[in-house]
């Protein structure tokens, strides 16, 4: 229970990591704010399993909604323990293609650096006064940031901007006694993944693994946990990966 007694806001907690992250804070007895565009079944999902949530809507892209989601906080909890800024999404799935650089709508780099950087951006602006020492953020980049690819160039410059914004965070927040940190997963088999995925895809990703075995959202929740939790209390500025080995070596290692 390394989250009794406190309150935790999950964006993009209506599905996959956030959704298990959500779960898990509240299994620790965190009281859980699932911050989503569609927040969905997560909040009663936790109740369910026994714990403490709500919901509340919104674009974290969108500077009065954030806003509004630090007035809803402060006047029903009036404190904010732990920030997962999780919401974002591929933008070749869901805002465009961003593909090829010759057919990359602006529109589409646009949008997938608003919900990403401008997001986190937006809740660290209004949420950090709600923090106190102790308190703990964690966002969600991706290896996209790391390591190139023939595509989603779009995706990867704004996780890797996620990166640099976590350094900055936790440099101007470092002296309150409020930590910032980033996780940056490989393929996580979200339901989003197994849908898409093709077998043939799943193959060349598991041959790319060091490991005999994918990452479930459940496995980046616990990570999101405990970089949260007391027990990462030295641990600020820093990006983990969490990919099974995906980006460490050599391709005929694989
Ligand atoms: P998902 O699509 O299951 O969940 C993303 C959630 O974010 C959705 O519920 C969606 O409604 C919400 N969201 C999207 N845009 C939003 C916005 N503007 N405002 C508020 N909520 C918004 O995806 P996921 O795979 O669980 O992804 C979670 C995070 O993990 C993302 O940041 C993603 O980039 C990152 N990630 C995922 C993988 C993977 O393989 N699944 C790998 C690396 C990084």
């Amino acid at each position: 229970m390394r989250f009794a007694g406190k309150v935790a806001i999950v964006t993009g907690g209506g599905s996959g990591i956030g959704k298990a992250t959500a779960r898990r804070l509240a299994a620790e007895g965190a009281a859980v704010v699932v911050a989503d565009l569609d927040p969905r079944d997560t909040a009663d999902l936790v109740v369910k399993d026994g714990g403490a949530a709500s919901s509340f809507a919104l674009d974290v892209s969108d500077e009065a909604a954030v806003r509004a989601l630090a007035e809803s906080v402060r006047a029903e909890h009036g404190r904010l323990d732990v920030l997962h800024n999780n919401a974002a999404a591929l933008g070749r799935d869901v805002y465009g293609r961003d593909l090829d650089l010759a057919d990359l709508d602006v529109a589409v780099w646009d949008r997938t650096h608003e919900v990403s950087v401008r997001g986190a951006m937006l809740t660290c602006k209004h949420l950090v006064p709600l923090m106190s020492k102790g308190a703990a953020i964690v966002n969600t980049t991706s290896v996209s940031a790391l390591v190139g690819d023939t595509d989603h160039a779009a995706y990867g410059a704004a996780k890797a901007a996620l990166i640099s914004f976590t350094r900055y965070v936790a440099t101007m927040y470092g002296d309150r006694g409020v930590r910032c940190n980033a996780v940056a997963p490989g393929l996580v088999m979200t339901d989003v993944a197994r849908r898409v995925m093709t077998p043939e895809m799943l193959a060349e990703k598991a041959a790319e693994r060091l490991l005999p075995w994918a990452a479930e959202p459940e496995d980046i929740a616990a990570l999101v946990a405990f970089l949260a939790s007391e027990e990462a209390r030295c641990v600020t500025g820093q990006t983990v990966v969490i990919d099974c080995g995906t980006t460490v070596h050599r391709p005929e290692h694989a």
